[in-house]
């Protein structure tokens, strides 16, 4: 189970009901497009939490068993969170990791 916060306490009512509503709206566009949506539900869990729940019985969109089926990164290889590309030790990846932050 994952959660996810909406950070934001401090705005009037009117305001903070807007931008839950925006924040809900975004949240079932991306679970439409992830095609998730027969497979998660979001579900409020206090005034600023949410919570992502499966949707018990329900099938994992093809995507996502791709995934799981994908090898993992085998031990001593070290790969770029953000671009994939692999390096034999965790100095060369720190060195290229911070040409994403620089460019
Ligand atoms: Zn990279």
């Amino acid at each position: 189970m994952h959660e996810i916060m909406v950070a934001e306490d401090d705005l009037d009512p009117r305001e903070s009901h807007e931008l839950f509503r925006d924040f809900e709206n975004g949240l079932s566009i991306i679970f439409d497009n992830l095609n998730i949506t027969t497979a998660f539900r979001l579900r409020r869990a206090g005034k600023l939490k949410y919570k992502i729940e499966r949707i018990p019985g329900s099938e994992l969109p093809t995507w996502m068993a791709e995934i799981e089926k994908t090898p993992k990164v085998p031990e001593g290889v070290f790969e770029c969170p953000h671009c994939g590309r692999r390096f034999p030790t965790d100095i060369q990846l720190s060195m290229h990791t911070k040409l994403h932050y620089i460019t």
